[in-house]
Parts: structure tokens; sequence; C-alpha cells
């Protein structure tokens, strides 16, 4: 039977210790590091997303502003309100908390957040500089996952990693920090041929599709790490549940994340990771 890797446990050790960090960091530049967050409309989604951001912060001592705009502002405006915050010298980190309404080019706006206050690491040069291997700031699910596969102990160079899902914000960055940890990456999608042939290789097995219970046990090796990032409802209990279908793999798996209580908590504490390291990028420049 596998172990759970409790993202809860381990994000809450993580912001005790970056709440030290930002203490001493208070004590030798004489402010705390600023995340301001945006929030366009009243998706219920977001807005309880927003919610675990600003309270993660106020945890590890972190400065936050939450700004909130009605759902019908137009894309300008938010642009210079972005702009604003660009120009704060005492904000270190802007995000803007998505998906924005229809009216409003998602691209465009992420364009607009500097380059060093790219907090989300969704920032085009951002991301090529992730896969030039240049510093950059990495997007928060996918350095979570990391950091959850390093608590295990599990090393992964030279193990096979399987990524099911290749979205931007998570199945293509997380194969490219697992190939830079020298695994050897298979990015998986939904015109897979013999997806559970696939999955049955994977020493490190990724599922973020969307789609409950996809991984099912039979489709993980024995002694694989499982990282279950989907999030889903399920029709039948209403409880969130993941991609896969955890009761059952974990009998398999060495390791696996729970849904909720896995990649979740580790994303936002990722944020303050980012935050804090933007703070720093900014300071010592
Ligand atoms: P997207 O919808 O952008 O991507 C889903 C991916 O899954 C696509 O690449 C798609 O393939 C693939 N896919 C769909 N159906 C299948 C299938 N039958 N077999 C194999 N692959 C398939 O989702 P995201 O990456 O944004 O999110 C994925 C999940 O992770 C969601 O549940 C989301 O809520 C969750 N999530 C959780 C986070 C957290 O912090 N816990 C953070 C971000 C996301 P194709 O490209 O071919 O269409």
């Amino acid at each position: 039977m596998g172990n759970i890797i409790d993202g809860k446990q381990l994000s809450l050790r993580l912001k005790g210790e970056m709440a030290e960090e930002v203490k001493a960091l208070d004590a030798k530049y004489g402010r705390v590091p600023s995340l301001a967050v945006i929030l366009v409309g009243e998706n219920p989604a977001s807005q309880s997303y927003v919610r675990g951001k600003i309270k993660a912060a106020g945890e590890v001592g972190i400065k936050s502003d939450l700004i909130t705009m009605p759902a019908d502002i137009s894309e300008e405006a938010l642009l210079a309100e972005i702009e604003r915050l660009n120009n704060d010298n005492l904000v270190d980190g802007v995000l803007v908390q998505l998906p924005l309404p229809k009216h409003i080019d998602e691209e465009r706006v992420i364009d607009a957040i500097a380059l060093e206050k790219d907090v989300d690491g969704f920032h085009p040069d951002n991301v090529a500089n992730l896969w030039l291997g240049k510093p950059c700031v990495e997007p928060c699910t996918p350095k979570g996952i990391m950091q959850m596969i390093a608590e295990c102990g599990f090393d992964v160079a030279g193990k096979r990693a399987v990524v099911v899902g290749r979205s931007n914000i998570v199945g293509k960055p997380i194969a490219k920090l697992l190939l830079d940890a020298n695994a050897t990456v298979t990015i998986a999608h939904s015109r897979t041929a013999d997806l559970g042939a696939v999955c049955r290789e994977a020493d490190i097995l990724v599922a973020a599709v969307g789609r409950k219970h996809i991984i099912t046990a039979d489709m993980v090796k024995p002694g694989a790490v499982v990282i279950d990032v989907g999030v889903n409802r399920d029709t039948e209990t209403g409880m969130l549940c993941g991609d896969v279908d955890t009761a059952a793999a974990q009998e398999v798996a060495s390791y696996i994340t729970p849904v909720p209580g896995g990649v979740g908590p580790m994303t936002i504490t990722m944020l303050m990771k980012n935050t804090i390291e933007c703070f720093l990028n900014r300071i010592v420049k």
C-alpha cells in the first residue's frame, strides 16, 4: 500500500519556514514582499482560489492587496491597473486570476504584467526562459509537484515520467521540470493511443486532465509515484475528486497525492515562494 503525499501538511511546514524567512527579510530590507491580486468578476471558483491566496499570504507575512473589478470592466481599464502595479516599486508580484471574462484578451493581459513581477510564471518571456533553461519564475503547480516528488526522497534522474495533459499551465511545464531533473519524459494527451500502456511505463505518473478517474489502478506501474493534479466534481457525491482512482491506485503506487489536499495547497504555497523570489530579485538588483 503506497504512502499519501500530504500536500496540506507539507504546505504548512513550508509556509512556516517562509514566515521565518519573511521576518528576516523585513529586518534586513525594512519591508516584506508584497503581492497584488486582481480578481475580475464574481466567478465563485475564482473567488475561492483568490481567498486561498490572500489567506496564505497572511500566514507567511507577505503583504497582499486584493483588487476587485466588475465583470464588465474594459480591457483598457484592466491593463491600466496592471500598468499602475508594474510601476509601483513597493509591489513585488502581480497576479491576474484566470479565467477572465470573454471580452478580455487573456494573452494581452498576461503579456502586460512586468516580467519581474510575474509570480504565476505565465508571461511568454518567463515561459521562454523556462524552456531555454534560463533563470525564470517557475509556474506554481509544476513547482509544487517537484517539491512533492522531492519530499518522497524519490530520485527522478534516469526514471521514466509520463505526464497526461499538455496544457501551458500544467502539462508542458511539469514535463520540462521533470526533463530538467533528468527524467525521460513522455507527454500524453487526448490523441494518445493506448493511454494505459503509456502510463504503465511511468515511474512517475502525473495526471493533469480534468476528468474523474481517467487513471485507473491497472494503468499504474507497481511502485510508481502518482501525482494527481485534476480537480473534478463527482456528480454522484458532489465531492471534489482527482483524475486518479486514488483508493485503488494507492494499492499499486509507492506514493500518491490525494484530491483535495495534494497538489492544490502546494500550488498556493509555491505562489508565496515565487513572491519572495520576485521580491529578492527586485531588491538586490
Ligand atoms: P486543460 O483542459 O487545459 O488540459 C487538459 C489536458 O488533458 C489536455 O492536454 C487534453 O488533451 C488532455 N486530455 C483530455 N482528455 C484526455 C483523454 N481522454 N486522455 C488523455 N488526455 C486527455 O486542463 P489544465 O491543464 O488546465 O488542468 C487539468 C486539471 O488540473 C483540471 O482538472 C484542473 O482543474 C486541474 N488543475 C489543478 C490545479 C491545482 O492547483 N490543483 C492547477 C491547475 C489545474 P488535448 O491537448 O489533446 O486536448
